[in-house]
């Protein structure tokens, strides 16, 4: 197999999570200008003008269809339920997966991925349902969980279990694409995993303005691969598998290049990996061969994670909110054409 080549007929299971309008977004006047029918249409209604919502005038909808869409009352486990079980199975049996969760910040990726201690989304999710279905089939074999957790920030990689200097991207001939001196944390029960999560995501970068939430800049990689040795008569057989989940960074940086305006260089480069991934999703949607993966580190991490043999999730995470209409629209118009592949 070439470098960037994939071999036809790969496709992405595309979601779409509406998080419950805020409190404070109900406090200032708005109202929810999308509804989620049947488990899988979307309906997005524009109103005449986004701040004169006692006429309500509609202006135009739109109606989408995806593989899931979940509504406002939705739970974790519901989601990683529908997006991400069958990819855990698919991991125990050697293959690889990856959930992504994109949109808009503020739309619920990190609720989604990370969610609390109180309400854990479907990185903790999948570990504990990892860890039952390990433990269920102990007798068939031994295994080893080994858990990386890394940031994309500024076209520069982190590692989040162990902060410190940036990591180098290097080709690896058995493992492909590494990040040189990565912690690689062997891990035996979805507990313990819980807190080095949050403690992980503590490490993420934040805005220097707002030093206790995380950057919108900010992507963050959790990639568990399982070694799993299976006695087949008088041998073992070694299938390896690797799940990675993402918190992409906020999306609508990405649009923000399309205006031509001066951006910082950190403005910059975070849209190179968030573009360089819709890239190679466009790519994938077209049915080329060649995928760009190496046009970011976001995707150079990726390469094998991505269309191909790899199962593949996203959940396009919106606010229901007449205040983030123009984002919630974007978000769907991406997630739709993704659905494409
Ligand atoms: P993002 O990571 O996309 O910027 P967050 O996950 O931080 O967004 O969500 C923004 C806010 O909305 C947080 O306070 C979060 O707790 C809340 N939230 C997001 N999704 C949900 C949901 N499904 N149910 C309840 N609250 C949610
Ligand atoms: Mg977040």
């Amino acid at each position: 197999r070439e470098d960037g080549d994939v071999p036809a007929g790969s496709r992405i299971m595309v979601y779409v999570r509406m998080r419950p309008l805020s409190k404070a977004e109900k406090e200032s006047g708005a109202r929810s200008c999308v509804r989620v029918v049947n488990k899988k249409d979307v309906y997005l209604t524009e109103f005449a003008s986004e701040t004169d919502y006692l006429r309500l005038k509609r202006l135009k909808g739109r109606h989408f269809v995806f593989d899931a869409a979940f509504n406002d009352s939705s739970n974790q486990q519901e989601v990683y339920n529908t997006s991400a079980a069958e990819l855990v199975e698919g991991v125990l049996q050697g293959r690889n997966g990856s959930v992504f969760c994109y949109g808009a910040t503020g739309a619920g990726k990190t609720h989604t991925m990370l969610g609390t201690t109180q309400n854990p989304g479907v990185m903790v999710l999948a570990l504990k349902d990892l860890f039952n279905k390990l433990r269920q089939r102990c007798r068939e074999g031994d295994y080893v969980v080994r858990l990386s957790y890394l940031e994309v920030y500024n076209e520069s990689v982190r590692d989040l279990l162990s902060p410190g200097r940036p990591l180098v991207l290097r080709e690896d001939s058995k493992q492909g694409i590494i990040a040189a001196g990565l912690t690689q944390y062997t891990a035996y029960s979805a507990d313990e995993v819980m807190s080095l999560l949050h403690q992980g995501n503590q490490n993420r970068t934040t805005e220097p303005t707002r030093v206790n939430e995380t950057s919108s800049r900010s992507h963050a990689i959790l990639q568990v691969v399982v070694e799993y040795k299976v006695r087949n008569d008088s041998h073992y057989v070694c299938r390896t598998g690797k799940l990675s989940l993402i918190d992409l960074a906020g999306s609508e940086r990405a649009l923000a290049t399309d205006q031509r305006t001066i951006r910082s260089l950190e403005g910059a480069n975070i849209n190179r990996s968030l573009l360089a991934l819709s890239s190679c999703i466009n790519a994938l949607v077209e049915g080329k061969r060649h995928i760009p993966f190496r046009n970011s580190k976001l995707t150079q991490l990726l390469k094998d994670s991505l269309g191909g043999a790899c199962q593949t999730s996203m959940i396009a995470n919106i606010s229901p909110s007449t205040l983030s209409f123009g984002e919630t629209q974007n978000t769907l118009h991406w997630a739709d054409r993704a659905k494409q592949i």
